[in-house]
């Protein structure tokens, strides 16, 4: 009798195969835990396209052990697709954690860098021998993308190859029931790497005295190189001019807004406006720098005149413990770069450039073998939109419903990023920086080549910018001359942005775009840079664009928005542009605007442009707001900035032939000026004016071809106003529109775009 009991309650045996972002974040002791919980028995393991597992179970055990390793799976990770199989009946004894298996040629997803979690923090309290420990982590939390050489992901593959465990680590580290358990990165004071800080007062190893010194020097006017997670920062106090200073001297460079720590959410509501979901951004695992209202002033020198801070909570052990000594609630915490240079990794480069013109560094002895910077994202209506991919998104992937294998996207110049194609997934290079230098071009080519070794990748299509100047584009010919068996096409930079935001949010078919940015290569061989477009995969038909304006000195008038500002006088007022009483002809000199108009009239070193981003600038200068960018899109944050939200008036443009001219808008904008309206109303009266050109174009594309989808892509829409006041108006109206989410709608967004549009004119290859 027992013996038949026993053979009717035998179990099956499952498999079950979990896609997803599911290693180095504690997925495999997760299961573990479970499965032990449950009492079942069998196995699970780490494959490169995910984790699988085998137990044995009946129907019903199955069903409720599914259900948690759905509903309870760790804070990191995210499940993609679980496939369960039976197989025929296999005999276990016990349940176990089996060694990672390389197969290669497969997908792997590698986890980006986790901030501390809150365990951890406790842990740095009360485990002994983690006391104080900066660098602690779990299997929840810590360093991943950064320090990753080669897959599988297992500690020799690591920067932490060289620490050897301590017996207590080890043991934790073998112990299924630890949090611990297989942390690759795994350390402890007595084991693991430490803490350096190097001053003018000498030298030191002891964690106390680094965590002293530096509160100390913060507390006045120091600056210092902070070795961080995917690259160092340089770190002042935010509420100390001299600091301050001393950072933007460093940096050689502009009034670029610096990025701001707050020790706490507490503390950083005192001075920007933080909502729900924008608390959740700023809390969640990946720590992006938020894009947030400002409610008052810091110090000089921050963000001047800008209506946001970039902010950010601590996101390291180091930062956590350095806060509980320091008396101010914010840091400035920003690359540690030279200008427009990839953020600096290794100690020794550190040393060197920084050296004598900080007042310390605090390095650590683990190497940064993948630099990766901040992310920065921002909350649109509820919904968080990356503008800035790097730190806690990269490497993860973004799923698509087509097939990208063997394709490249390799991007635009400013924000440079590269995209590949594996299965169904795109993979974005993290923000690699403006292309415009050797540095970042090198570290582009260094990440290009790190992906492909990580995720197998070998391209068999090449997908490039029209531009022919671009290095992103000499690297697609590159990578063609070397291996002719690649096959190269070039994609239209603003047709790559919809295709970008339609990849990223599921879209098929033909969608109506707005793709405005500064410029972008155009078909025609002109600056386009204001496009309204019916795109699908495929291509796009351009419907109406601005008005082609010339942009004299070419690149100057990009740097230089009184150009501009001359050039829209000039195209409405011609010579008589001279009489006008307005700041712009008053604060430079006829000489000065004369060259100018020579320049337009002689057509020299002139292109013409259809570029939203220089119909901002030319706003900006004529308003009096701002005449020489020190960084990208000065001129249009501070026109963004100076509106007066009250004000619902707006100015007037002209549509012919596909083309929309503002000269009556610059006229009006005139009038406004001399009759002594203030800035904030013009500003408003602008922005008001776009998103009634984007509804009343959309209505009258939507009456003709009953084209209800929009997609908004392009730097522009990083415009807060703009954006939120174009879906308002746009929803009312029942259209559905779309920004994306998971991908900058910026130009680091144009490599995935030229990757859906690579797979779907392969098809016809
Ligand atoms: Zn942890
Ligand atoms: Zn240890």
């Amino acid at each position: 009798m027992k013996k038949a009991k026993a053979i009717t309650q035998r179990p099956d045996t499952y498999r079950i195969g979990i896609k997803g972002l599911v290693q180095g974040v504690g997925f495999r002791p997760f299961v573990y835990r479970i499965a032990i919980d449950h009492k079942l028995k069998g196995w699970v393991e780490n494959r490169n396209d995910g984790v699988i597992m085998e137990v044995n179970a009946s129907k019903e055990e199955l069903l409720r052990f599914r259900d948690r390793l759905l509903s309870q799976a760790p804070g990191a990770s995210s499940i993609e697709s679980m496939e369960i199989l039976k197989l025929d009946f296999e005999f276990y004894d016990s349940f176990e954690i089996r060694e990672s298996k390389d197969l290669s040629g497969s997908i792997t997803e590698i986890s980006p860098d986790i901030a501390v979690c809150n365990e951890c923090l406790v842990d740095l309290k009360n485990q002994a021998h983690r006391k104080d420990y900066p660098l602690i982590n779990c299997t929840h939390c810590g360093p991943r993308f950064s320090i990753i050489r080669d897959l599988p992901y297992d500690r020799s593959n690591t920067t932490m190859a060289s620490f050897e465990m301590c017996s207590r680590c080890l043991s934790e580290y073998g112990d299924l029931h630890d949090r611990r358990y297989h942390a690759q990165p795994v350390a402890c004071n007595q084991c693991g790497p430490v803490y350096r800080l190097e001053y003018k007062g000498g030298d030191t190893v002891d964690f106390k005295e680094i965590v002293t010194i530096s509160s100390e020097l913060l507390a006045g006017d120091a600056l210092m190189a902070v070795k961080g997670t995917g690259g160092f920062h340089l770190v002042c106090n935010a509420f100390r001019d001299g600091g301050v200073a001393k950072l933007r001297r460093l940096k050689q460079r502009n009034g670029k807004p610096l990025a701001l720590m707050f020790r706490s959410l507490e503390e950083a509501r005192h001075y920007v406006e933080i909502d729900k979901k924008e608390e959740a951004e700023l809390s969640s695992w990946r720590r992006p720098i938020v894009l947030l209202k400002r409610k008052r002033e810091i110090t000089g020198g921050i963000a001047d005149n800008l209506a946001c801070l970039g902010v950010m909570l601590p996101y390291m052990p180091f930062h956590h413990l350095l806060f509980e000594k320091l008396e101010t609630p914010a840091l400035v915490m920003s690359s540690g770069n030279f200008s427009e240079e990839p953020i600096l990794i290794s100690n020794e480069r550190a040393k060197e450039q920084f050296g004598s013109r900080v007042d310390g560094i605090v390095t650590y002895n683990r190497e940064i073998f993948n630099r990766v910077d901040d992310s920065v994202s921002a909350v649109l209506r509820d919904v968080p939109m990356v503008l800035r991919r790097a730190r806690g998104y990269a490497p993860a992937p973004i799923r698509t419903s087509f097939d990208l294998e063997g394709i490249l996207g390799t991007g635009a110049e400013l924000t440079g990023s590269f995209c590949m194609g594996r299965e169904h997934l795109a993979l974005m290079s993290p923000y690699t920086g403006d292309l415009k230098n050797l540095e970042t071009f090198e570290f582009y080519r260094e990440t290009y080549d790190r992906y492909c070794r990580l995720f197998r990748f070998s391209p068999s299509l090449v997908v490039s910018d029209l531009h022919p100047d671009y290095l992103s584009t000499g690297f697609a010919r590159k990578l063609v001359e070397e291996n002719p068996d690649i096959q190269h096409i070039s994609v239209q930079h603003h047709h790559a942005h919809i295709a970008s935001g339609m990849l990223n949010r599921g879209l098929e078919g033909e969608v109506l775009g707005f793709s405005f940015d500064g410029s972008g290569y155009g078909a025609d061989g002109h600056m386009w840079g204001a496009e309204v477009m019916m795109a699908g995969y495929l291509d796009f038909e351009r419907l109406f664009h601005f008005e082609y304006l010339p942009l004299p000195g070419g690149d100057m008038a990009t740097r230089e928005p009184w150009r501009m500002g001359i050039s829209y006088l000039h195209r409405c007022f011609g010579e008589d542009l001279h009489d006008l009483k307005i700041p712009l002809l008053e604060d430079f000199s006829r000489k000065d605007i004369t060259k100018i108009t020579a320049l337009i009239q002689k057509k020299i070193n002139t292109p013409l442009a259809s570029s939203a981003g220089r119909l901002f600038d030319a706003v900006a200068a004529i308003c009096g707001l701002n005449y020489f960018s020190t960084y990208q899109a000065e001129a249009p944050m501070l026109l963004e900035a100076a509106i007066d939200p009250n004000e619902k008036g707006r100015y007037s443009y002209e549509i012919r032939d596909g083309q929309v001219s503002f000269a009556p808008l610059i006229r009006e904008l005139v009038e406004d000026l001399h009759d002594g309206r203030n800035k904030g109303l013009l500003a408003a009266k602008f922005h008001n004016t776009l998103v009634g050109l984007i509804l009343e174009l959309s209505m009258e594309i939507r009456a003709e071809s009953g084209q209800d989808r929009i997609v908004l892509g392009g730097g522009t829409f990083q415009n807060r106003f703009l954006s939120e006041k174009v879906l308002d108006k746009l929803e009312k109206e029942h259209f559905k529109v779309y920004l994306p989410h998971d991908i900058p709608v910026n130009d680091q967004g144009i490599a995935a775009g030229q990757l859906a549009i690579g797979a779907h004119r392969r098809n016809l290859m």
